[in-house]
């Protein structure tokens, strides 16, 4: 093994590395024989010097094997998943995998928690009484066999290089990195057992990239990356300089996705669904081409199919299938206060990462990885960009445990708007696809 020091001094030199070099750095650390303070530097090195295709191939190699690897190949079809890069108000895994399951192709789904001002898949599928999102890899395989889908949270025997770089990536200002995002996210990924990806890459105030040149470069790592694995993979540049739909919260975001498969979600989101799912169709060899994938999609939630699969995993993970026809079962806020227009126009700008703090101040997200959520807060925006307001009327409603926390998440929601004189159109959805 080539001693830690010199890895890490010809990454700070700028010297590409080979395949085996990574390997033996990534599995050393793994073992212990690396120590923390080593791979920090190592990753300090990787976010000046940055890495090719072939090393940032070579780091997920080594962290995705630096843990189990989840067998599907008894699964019968094409495993597709879809991930997030993270946004304010994105809950369309919780419509999505139903959706794609519910149209013949199976989708093992490994999400998050929320962190900051963006959510997390589990926090919204745990707003449903009882439904358990920590199954064992036994149960998740036997389950996306059994109905084609499972939605359960990161184990720790999956890439756990992962979970440890990332760790120190936190603290020490080394998140930002291409090639380190890339492993990180597809060493967790191609750790569920997929054959093939949909990556929606979120761009604008709400996501992880702000910038479209920034969101691009990072999807194209990521296909190019995937493939290199041999996984096919497909990205969406998609806007989040608003909130996606109008709820943000828990509860009130996993009730919006149920909307969805019912035929009556908010137009944002559903566009958004189905682009990701007419990809997936594709990738799982279910349609020939996204346009007659989405006329399977609009079938499957018309004859209320997708509406049926959700209720059947709700029913498999221990969650009180109820709320998936009457989602008002869902967690109540006490305290719902509306916030009022302070002068008349045209909503001009949403800031959709004050709005996903607004939210996380309330008690629906996190500032550190440990604090507890609250599945009945949060911010429904009732206009968005384009729309009109008249002075006084609600722009949106705030769901607090207090009268006090709905106060401050009132004057922050206000001051998140933007209003202006005359009409904007309302943002474009899907801005690239790559792959
Ligand atoms: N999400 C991840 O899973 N990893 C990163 O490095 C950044 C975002």
């Amino acid at each position: 093994m080539t001693p830690p020091a010199a890895v890490i001094r010809a990454k700070r030199d700028g010297e590409t590395l080979t395949a085996d070099v990574v390997h033996g750095f990534v599995d050393a650390f793994v073992r212990g024989e690396v120590a923390d303070y080593q791979m920090a530097a190592f990753l300090m090195a990787v976010v000046w010097r940055g890495m090719d295709d072939a090393e940032t191939w070579a780091l997920t190699d080594a962290m995705l094997k630096s843990g189990r690897v989840v067998d599907l190949s008894h699964v019968p079809g094409v495993k597709v998943d879809k991930h997030s890069t993270g946004g304010v108000g994105d809950k369309v895994s919780i419509c999505l995998a139903p959706l794609v399951a519910a149209a013949g192709v199976p989708v093992p789904m490994i999400s998050g928690r929320g962190l900051g001002h963006t959510g997390g898949t589990l926090d919204k599928l745990e707003a449903i009484p009882g439904f358990d999102v920590r199954l064992p890899i036994e149960r998740y395989v036997e389950q996306v066999a059994r109905i084609g889908c499972c939605l359960i949270g990161q184990t720790a025997d999956l890439a756990p290089a992962d979970r440890r770089m990332y760790a120190l990536r936190d603290v020490t200002a080394t998140v930002e990195s291409i090639p380190l995002i890339t492993a990180s996210i597809l060493s967790k990924k191609l750790a569920e057992g997929i054959d093939a990806l949909v990556l929606d890459v979120k761009v604008g105030t709400g996501a992880f990239m702000e910038t479209r040149p920034a969101a691009r470069a990072l999807a194209r790592s990521l296909v190019r990356c995937g493939k290199k694995g041999g996984k096919r993979v497909v990205a969406l540049l998609t806007s989040m300089d608003e909130p996606l739909g109008y709820a943000v919260g828990n509860a009130n975001e996993t009730a919006e996705a149920i909307d969805v498969l019912r035929g009556s979600g908010p137009a944002d989101l559903v566009e958004i669904t189905l682009a990701l799912g007419a990809e997936m169709l594709v990738l799982g060899k279910r349609a020939r081409n996204v346009r007659a994938a989405r006329a399977i999609l609009q079938a499957r939630i018309a004859d209320g199919s997708a509406l049926a699969k959700l209720r059947e995993i709700v029913l498999a993970q221990g969650g009180d299938v109820r709320c998936v026809d009457d989602p008002s079962l869902l967690p109540r806020a006490e305290v719902v206060r509306p916030v009022l227009a302070p002068r008349a126009g045209f909503v001009g700008g949403i800031d959709a990462r004050a709005i996903g703090i607004a939210a996380m101040d309330l008690g629906a997200g996190r500032r550190r990885a440990e604090d507890v959520v609250d599945p009945a807060v949060g911010v429904v925006v009732r206009k968005k960009v384009g729309d009109r307001a008249l002075k006084g009327e609600p722009i949106a409603v705030v769901h607090a445990r207090s009268e006090g926390a709905a106060r401050e998440a009132a004057t922050a929601v206000c001051a998140a708007y933007r209003f202006v004189r005359s009409r904007v159109r309302a943002p474009k959805l899907v801005l690239e696809r790559l792959g």
